[in-house]
Order: structure tokens, then C-alpha cells, then sequence
């Protein structure tokens, strides 16, 4: 079957897709959520929270079972040391971040990383105190630049830019960006990011909004929230100053699972950047002897604070063993088609009802896609809750939005099927 041009929105054609996909059996690894009458959901929900690792619940009792037995000796002699945990992380994380081991690192949540990250990178002067993000960011990376900024003394009335679309576009134009980012110079100390934008799901080329902050002399910091798990990243050769992400959407790692974050190895050992540090950020090998001197760890782990938290971190380590046995480029071949196929049946089936908001060039998106539905919002609400009622998991935006995600680890084109035939049953067409 050629893509796009042989597809249909039939059982058949999701049935053949089906039966080609050389990465199905992965989704035999995860656990699939059942509604009231037993019967697995349609699942489109992966940009929230990821579906279960059926091995995770091994991982955690695992943990669990080191404590009961060993107490404080399971710090050195848990199957999995808990000193060096968040050392098991990076390997696995800095493939998923186009980095090197020592550039990434799991801690703490994405809010608080953005934050320990600003500390460090937003350095503003009365000259260059501004800071870019995206119009309609994610509440709380607003939340973290404005306080940011306000900690500093300035007014984010005044101090932040917001790039919003043109005048009836739903995504941003990169050359828009570019020339944003240009027109600041000299007065932006910092540009945060989004990889991959959360409502609209579009994904940006990150090197070169990079190249441009850098261009204009200010600071570059990726959100890669909706991006770690969804899309290939190349952080080091894109030459991102620092990134941060949680680990609960693409990843898999479960509710409130420990985040991560990367910094550049040019900043790897560069002692003038000030940072709030605790014990956790003195090299390994000699953090026990508790002197009073700190000796930075080098790299992303010399931003750490506090020990982590093994219990987060356990489902975490499951998760990331799956996308070592699929690869994160076997993933993006099928989510580019799994994608495109759920475009199809949406387009085929529902085409008169609705509107795509992502748009449909595929090196601008990664899985999701957002829809509006035609008529009032009152309407919109209605056929997100018949979707629900029907099984069909996807997520709704204020007004008008869906979002539904097709994920390539656990979702099937059968599953993008039953989903746009049962938002077409819900518009009545
Ligand atoms: C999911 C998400 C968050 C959530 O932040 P936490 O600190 O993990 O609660 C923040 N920003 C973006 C862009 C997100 O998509």
C-alpha cells in the first residue's frame, strides 16, 4: 500500500497498515486502560500521560522490596544502587536528546528545572533584560519567566515578548521567529522554546531558532515537554544552551515521574554561572566526605540539588527501555505515517466538521494533532464528551480544541480509525 495515495478510511486499510507495522508487538509492553465495560480504550492521549510500562510495576516493587529488605544499606546495595539512580538515567535520556551522557541529566520536575535553568542563564542587565516565548505558552512556563523576570526587578509588561501568529494563522512561520529574535538584539537576553508547542502541536526546527538567539547575543532554552519521546533531537549539534522536560507525556514515566534537563558541554564546567546547588551537585566521588566545600560535578549533574527520588524514577527506567528496543528512529517512521494516517481518516471522514490546527507539513508536528470543531464551543464540548463516552481517550482545550495523539509505541492505525469514525458519529455526518 502507498502512503497517503492507497489509504482509506476503512477497516481494511487500517487492518493492512496494521499488519505491516514492524513496531506493533511494542504495544504488548504497555498496559491498556479498559472502560466500564471491559473493552480497551482507544487511547489518544500520550501528550498527557503516557500509558503504563506493563514491566514498570516490576521496577517499582523491585525498589520497594530493596527497602523493606535492606534499609539504609539499599543506598549501596539495592539492585539498583540508589546513590548513582539518577546516573542509570542519562545514558537512555541523552539518546532521546541528541546529547551526550554528561550533558543531561533526571531530576526534580520541569517547572523547577526551568527555574534552577534561569537561574544560571538569565542573566539580565538594565541593556539586555528581555525575555521571548511563544503567545499561548504552557501556564507554567509563563508563570516561570514572569516570576523570573519580577525577581530580577522588571516588569514582564514591559520585559516579556510574546510571539503570537499572524492574523488568522494558527502556527508561527519560522521566518517570523527569525526575524523576532533579530529585531530584539541586543535587548533579549533569553529565548524559551517550546520543541514541540503543546496546544497546537506544531514543532519547530530547534537549531535554527537557536542560531538566531545566538545571533542576537541572548541565552536559547528549549521546553521539550511535548517534544522528549515524540520527536528525534539533536540538542548538542543545535547548539541549545539548556533544555528541560518532564517525563509523564512521551515517556511514559509515569504521574509526576522525575524530570530532566540538558545543558550544553560548553557550559559543562564554567564556574561563573551562579546556580542554586545542594549536596547532589558535588562530584560523586567525594560528596560522603560532607566537607564544607563544594566540588561542582561536571556537566548537567552538577545542577542537581537533592538525591532523587527513586520511587519516580523506578517506572522511568522501565519506560526508556522500551524506546531502546524500538529506537527512536523506527518511531518517528511510524509516527509519521500513523500521523498522517489519523490526517487521512479525519480528513475522509469528518473533513466538512472540522478544522486542523497543526498544520500538515510533517516535519512541523510530531504525533498530535489538534482539531477545532466547527460551531460554538458548547458544541465542540459535546462531541469531546460523546468521544469519552465512547471510549475514545483524547484531551480538550478551551474553546473549541481537541487534541488527539496517536502514539507509536502503543497505538495502532486501527486506533486512529476508530477515532475519527467515532467523531464523525458524535458530529452526526
Ligand atoms: C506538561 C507541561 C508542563 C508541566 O510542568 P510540571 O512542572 O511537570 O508540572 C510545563 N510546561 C509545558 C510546556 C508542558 O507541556
Amino acid at each position: 500500500m502507498n502512503a497517503g495515495t492507497d489509504w482509506s478510511a476503512t477497516e481494511p486499510c487500517a487492518r493492512a497498515l496494521d499488519a505491516a507495522d514492524a513496531l506493533a508487538h511494542f504495544r504488548d509492553a504497555f498496559s491498556i486502560p479498559r472502560g466500564a465495560d471491559g473493552a480497551e480504550l482507544t487511547y489518544l492521549c500520550g501528550h498527557s500521560l503516557g500509558l503504563a510500562p506493563r514491566n514498570a510495576r516490576a521496577r517499582v516493587l523491585e525498589e520497594l522490596e530493596d527497602w523493606e529488605r535492606l534499609g539504609v544499606r539499599g543506598h549501596e546495595h539495592a539492585r539498583r544502587d540508589w546513590i548513582s539512580y539518577a546516573e542509570r538515567l542519562q545514558a537512555p535520556l541523552a539518546v532521546l536528546a541528541g546529547a551526550a551522557p554528561q550533558e543531561v541529566v533526571a531530576m526534580n520536575s520541569l517547572s523547577v528545572n526551568l527555574h534552577l535553568l534561569l537561574v544560571s542563564f538569565y542573566r539580565p542587565t538594565a541593556a539586555r533584560h528581555r525575555i521571548l516565548i511563544e503567545a499561548g505558552a504552557f501556564p507554567s512556563d509563563r508563570h516561570v519567566v514572569t516570576s523570573q523576570l519580577r525577581w530580577h526587578g522588571y516588569d514582564p509588561a514591559v520585559a516579556l515578548i510574546e510571539l503570537a501568529p499572524r492574523a488568522g494563522e494558527e502556527t508561527l512561520r519560522a521566518e517570523e521567529i527569525e526575524q523576532t529574535i533579530a529585531a530584539q538584539a541586543g535587548k533579549l537576553a533569553l529565548v524559551l522554546w517550546p520543541g514541540v508547542q503543546y496546544r497546537t502541536g506544531q514543532s519547530f526546527e530547534l537549531a535554527h531558532i537557536a542560531h538566531a538567539a545566538q545571533r542576537a547575543g541572548a541565552r536559547i532554552g528549549f521546553d521539550l515537554a511535548h517534544s522528549i519521546g515524540n520527536v528525534p533531537l539533536s540538542l548538542h549539534d543545535g547548539n541549545a544552551d539548556f533544555a528541560a522536560w518532564c517525563s509523564y507525556k512521551y515517556l511514559n514515566g509515569g504521574p509526576g515521574a522525575i524530570g530532566g534537563a540538558f545543558v550544553h558541554e560548553r557550559h559543562a564546567r564554567d564556574l561563573s554561572l551562579p546556580r542554586l546547588s545542594g549536596w547532589w551537585a558535588h562530584e560523586a566521588a567525594t560528596r560522603f566526605r560532607m566537607g564544607p566545600e563544594l566540588t561542582l560535578t561536571p556537566g548537567a549533574a552538577g545542577w542537581q540539588i537533592s538525591n532523587p527520588p527513586v520511587l519516580s524514577s523506578a517506572p522511568l527506567i522501565a519506560a526508556l527501555e522500551q524506546f531502546s528496543g524500538a529506537g527512536m528512529a523506527a518511531l518517528r517512521a511510524k509516527s509519521l505515517q500513523l500521523t498522517a494516517y489519523l490526517e487521512c481518516c479525519l480528513m475522509q471522514l469528518c473533513g466538512q466538521e472540522i478544522t486542523l490546527l497543526t498544520g500538515s507539513d510533517p516535519q512541523q508536528r510530531g504525533c498530535q494533532l489538534s482539531i477545532r470543531v466547527r460551531g460554538n464551543s458548547e458544541r465542540a464540548r459535546s462531541v469531546h464528551a460523546a468521544l469519552d463516552a465512547n471510549g475514545v481517550v483524547t484531551d480538550w482545550r478551551e474553546p473549541d480544541t481537541i487534541r488527539l495523539a496517536p502514539v507509536p509505541l502503543y497505538n495502532r492505525y486501527a486506533d486512529a480509525l476508530r477515532a475519527a469514525q467515532l467523531l464523525a458519529q458524535a458530529l452526526r455526518i
